[in-house]
């Protein structure tokens, strides 16, 4: 048996209160991508098993919503306790299966953990209001009701976080679902299950389903059981879900890709922000949607920047994530590396000049690891700043111009994230104002947090996770109208 296997108790699907196999026996071998070896085969299902995980969620759901947000929130409370006991070997599969380095899988893990805690607790304040009438002897008021059965789809970048963000508000709204995870990071998922159930969830409350995109995504679809899609992940196939879900005007919310600009006033120390810039940049490789991705600094701090910048990047520490000291992993598959060196290779070919980075890393016989890349003379046609890169490279670009800064900015199909460095309160209002992106960091590269909306402007998504709105996205809104009796 594998190293991940030994924390994890289960490689198998869950649905309807029971670790299965897939139906014709099939596994899929997932690969650590700093070792390219097998961590563990996982079962690998298909249509069949995502319509019994379905149906059992159907059946799950009416005593469900029929618990009180206290009765629900206790299991989600007590998920988020087993979550922190047990994160360090869920932060250990989360490495080995994605690569991010060990502190940072530990901080995924509980910032996952913290929402399940918090919704536990929003659960309870899933408000209706009553509503002043018009007219004598009516009374108006409108309740909560959960949407019904969610799928849930989810990528490989954040595999805890990003299916936390689903399962928790839709189980506290009284929603019961069916979890579709990628099919290379399903392990660490696997783990938070087996909280789930270890804090006394009931069969076929959430389920788990793991095999190929298309048939199980064709399910959620075709399925009328399916009321609400919840989807994480890439723009182009963001869109196409939305399309299937017209047929059935199944709701949807959607969280796609990202490119978003990171800007330097000159106000503020061009080193502290080349530090801020280094680190929200190269954090899980810049395999982050929310990663900052085009870096726009003021012409009077650029030299000042730029050198710190290549400095602070050349300084990472480059390695298997599970060794101590690893500030960066290895890329998540070959594929993404071989992407990211298109990427600098196309901006290289239209003049940009690698200060840094720019190649796979030699240190390394097997994996994945790609240097950390700073690129400056980049032009606006570029593919990196025309696609989402999804990848460690820092594009640097110059401004002079605030007003010319934002256009700049927005011009873009994405809306996701944008970032600000400046300690000048104007210029800091200024930019929240004009920038058109759902999450701003105004001398903040990590601003996601429970409590807090995630989501995107444009082409970034629809729809917000977290937050009050992350619960209010598993509810409809019934309205209620009462008309009284004369006497
Ligand atoms: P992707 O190809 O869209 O895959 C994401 C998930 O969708 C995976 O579980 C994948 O399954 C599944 N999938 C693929 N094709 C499908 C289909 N036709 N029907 C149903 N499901 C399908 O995304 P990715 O490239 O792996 O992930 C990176 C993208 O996610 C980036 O664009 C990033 O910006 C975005 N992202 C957005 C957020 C956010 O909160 N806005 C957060 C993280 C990442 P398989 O793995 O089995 O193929």
């Amino acid at each position: 048996m594998t190293t991940a296997t030994a924390t994890a108790r289960h490689s198998r699907l869950y649905i309807d209160g029971q670790w299965c196999d897939a139906d014709n026996g099939r596994t899929l071998g997932v690969i650590n991508p700093a070792t390219e070896e097998v961590v563990a085969e996982v079962a690998y299902g298909g249509r069949a098993e995502a319509r019994r995980a379905l149906e059992a969620a159907q059946r799950a759901m009416p005593a469900w919503m029929k618990q009180t947000a206290w009765e629900r929130g206790k299991i989600l409370k007590r998920t988020a306790e087993l979550m922190r006991e047990r994160a360090d070997a869920i932060a250990r599969t989360l490495t080995m299966e994605q690569g991010k380095p060990l502190a940072e899988a530990k901080a995924e893990v509980l910032h996952s953990a913290d929402t399940f805690e918090w919704f536990a607790e929003e659960g309870k304040r899933a408000y209706g209001d009553v509503i002043p009438p018009s007219v004598a002897g009516k009374r108006h008021v409108t309740v909560k009701h959960p949407v019904g059965v969610v799928a849930a789809i989810s990528p490989w970048n954040f595999p805890v976080t990003l299916q936390a963000r689903k399962i928790a508000p839709a189980l506290a709204a009284g929603c019961t679902i069916v979890c579709k995870p990628a099919s290379q990071t399903p392990l660490c998922l696997i783990q938070v299950f087996e909280c789930m159930v270890d804090a006394g969830l009931p069969a076929g409350v959430a389920n788990l389903v793991v095999g190929p995109a298309q048939d199980i995504g064709d399910e959620f679809l075709e399925n009328p059981i399916c009321r609400k899609i919840t989807f994480t992940g890439s723009t182009e196939v963001g869109k196409q879900i939305m399309r299937g879900c017209a047929d059935q005007v199944k709701r949807v919310s959607l969280e796609l890709g990202g490119h978003a600009p990171f800007i330097v006033f000159p106000d503020a120390d061009p080193e502290i922000g080349a530090k801020i810039a280094v680190t929200g940049k190269f954090r899980n490789n810049g395999q982050v949607c929310i990663a900052p991705s085009r870096f726009y600094v003021h012409k009077d701090v650029q030299k000042k920047f730029t050198e710190a910048a290549v400095e602070f990047a050349r300084a990472l520490k480059l390695g298997n994530g599970l060794e101590n000291g690893v500030e960066v992993g290895p890329m998540f598959e070959k594929k993404a590396m071989q992407q990211t060196l298109d990427l600098v290779e196309d901006a290289r070919q239209r003049g940009a000049k690698i200060l840094t980075g720019g190649k796979r890393s030699d240190r390394f016989d097997k994996g994945y690891f790609f240097e950390p890349t700073v690129l400056t003379n980049v032009s606006g046609e570029v593919r990196m700043m025309t696609e989402e890169p999804f990848a460690p490279v820092m594009p640097l670009l110059d401004f002079s111009r605030l007003d010319d800064v934002i256009q700049a900015a927005n011009n873009t199909r994405y809306g996701l994230a944008a970032y600000v460095f400046t300690n000048d309160l104007t210029v800091a209002w200024r930019m929240a104002e004009g920038l058109e992106a759902g999450i701003i960091g105004i001398n903040d590269p990590v601003p996601a947090t429970p409590q807090c909306p995630f989501g995107g402007m444009k082409e970034s998504g629809l729809g917000r996770e977290l937050a009050h709105e992350g619960l209010e996205a598993y509810l409809e809104t019934k309205y209620v109208s009462f008309k009284l009796r004369d006497s």
